[in-house]
């Protein structure tokens, strides 16, 4: 084997949670906090990610400066608001190697965090509480930048006792959940418990403790999972198929595995099945500084993993988001099969009696699966991609009429399906943007159909 294999490559970390609970603005502060940082430990903009080196979070947290840390930095994903960001995959698990749940502190659990949370348990992914906004809890002296810790100490007895009660009721909804969780600072072993760290995205405090957090659990428990072969071929995911004047279509992509260069032969799933085609131009975006040259990308000639990168080729134009992308040394065939089982190989049983659901990812789709396995309903035809009229037609022939529906999750209805809506009355399609809610949409209307 090759010697040099056995590099930890950077772990990838997804930010979840409901809207509005400030998961942006945490992204925004963290890379705010490259003031400090040398030229080697600059915070970088990637396509639809941003990376934060481990010099940059060294420069932030004192405490930090002693421990030994093998792991290269932090690639957070940044997720625009977007559910299905988080159930993005990578060789059938999920793309992101951690994750960091957001919760405001004075709005305590929402819809959408019990969703994150139940995504993240289905996929098994590493993940810490950011508990945030502490600074508008009410009476609040603020610390810049300070560690939780120290600006905790600041405060009266009054908030002191606020927060413990909050936190209190925040690790009960947890537990309800079957999540161990416990302040960052109490925990003993981050193996068992799951770490709460309050921060405010807008003072940073507690910020620099939330990304020391992140590193523990990396360094502790996913060694194994990051190493990887730097020189191999670069492996994947699509986050968006993009158009870009004077380049057309494009792929977002987060490389999560080898080095992908230009030339490079890659293959990928399309609407019409699995596509290959040969890499034009890499582009990542450019410095801040630079934002007046006429460009917006700077071309760079090859990536290595992990970083987010656009991709300019040939025949991208359906190419599915959400789609595997491989690079091809060798053997097609056995690539393209990889590729056909990532994108059909969902975690759950097809049965005769059961629905049509559709989804914008197969990560959204599995999780969609999972909730109904749970709720004992079954599914009869699942698949990626706006509903059709072929959907339609599918879901006609279910005999059970309490089955005769489609759930739709973060998709649309293309056009002549909603016309065949329109005129026959007869179709039902559920359309919803977190799992539960649209279960229970659908539970509600079968328990009518029932009196
Ligand atoms: P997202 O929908 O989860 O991405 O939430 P945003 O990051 O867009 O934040 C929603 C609102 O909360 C915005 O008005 C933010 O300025 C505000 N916000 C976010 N984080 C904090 C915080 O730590 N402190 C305070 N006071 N406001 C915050
Ligand atoms: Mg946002």
């Amino acid at each position: 084997k090759s010697a040099k294999i056995a590099k930890i490559r950077t772990p990838i970390v997804c930010v979840l949670g409901h809207v509005d609970h400030g998961k942006t603005s945490l992204l925004d502060r963290i890379r705010g906090s490259s003031v400090v940082s040398s030229e080697a430990g600059a915070i970088t903009q990637h396509i639809g990610a941003t990376l934060v080196p481990i010099e940059a979070i060294r420069a932030m947290s004192t405490s930090m400066q002693k421990i030994p840390v093998t792991v290269p930095g932090l690639l957070f994903i940044d997720t625009p608001g977007h559910h299905a960001f988080t159930t993005l995959r990578a060789r059938g698990g999920a793309l992101a190697d951690m994750a960091i749940v957001v919760v405001d502190i004075n709005e305590g659990f929402q819809p959408q965090t019990i969703e994150a949370l139940q995504i993240l348990r289905g996929c098994k992914t590493p993940f810490v509480v950011a508990l945030t906004k502490i600074d508008r809890v009410h009476g609040w002296r603020v610390v810049e930048n300070a560690p939780f810790l120290t600006t905790f100490a600041q405060q009266n007895e009054r908030i002191q006792e606020f927060m413990e009660t909050r936190h209190y009721e925040i690790v009960g909804k947890l537990s309800d959940l079957g999540f161990n969780c416990e302040r960052f600072d109490r925990v003993q072993d981050f193996a068992r418990n799951i770490a709460i760290v309050p921060i405010s995205a807008h003072t940073g405090e507690g910020i620099a403790d939330l990304l020391m957090v992140m590193i523990g659990l990396a360094q502790r428990y996913m060694e194994q999972s990051l190493a990887m072969s730097v020189d191999g071929p670069g492996c994947g995911t699509v986050l968006e198929v993009k158009e870009e004047r004077g380049l057309g279509p494009t792929l977002d992509v987060i490389l999560y595995d080898g080095t992908l260069s230009v030339g490079d032969e890659i293959m990928l799933a399309s609407e019409d099945g699995v596509i290959t085609t040969k890499v034009r131009s890499l582009l990542k975006p450019r410095p801040m500084k630079e934002i007046l040259t006429e460009e917006r990308f700077e071309r760079v000639k090859s990536v290595v993993a992990a970083s987010g990168v656009k991709v300019a080729a040939p025949n991208l134009d359906r190419v599915i988001a959400g789609s595997p992308l491989r690079g091809v040394r060798g053997d097609r065939e056995a690539v393209a099969t990889q590729i056909r089982q990532e994108m059909e190989e969902i975690h759950v049983k097809l049965v005769e009696d059961g629905l049509v659901i559709k989804a914008d990812t197969i990560g959204a789709l599995e999780a969609l699966c999972q909730e109904l396995e749970n709720k004992e309903i079954g599914v009869m035809r699942a698949a990626v991609g706006p509903v059709s009229r072929h959907d339609l037609i599918t879901a006609e022939t279910i005999k059970n009429p309490l089955y005769k529906v489609v759930l739709a999750f973060n998709t649309p209805l293309l056009p002549d399906a909603a016309d065949i809506v329109k005129e026959t009355k007869q179709m039902k399609v559920f359309s919803g943007r977190v799992i539960y809610q649209l279960i229970d949409a659908y539970l509600l209307w079968r328990d009518q159909q029932k009196r």
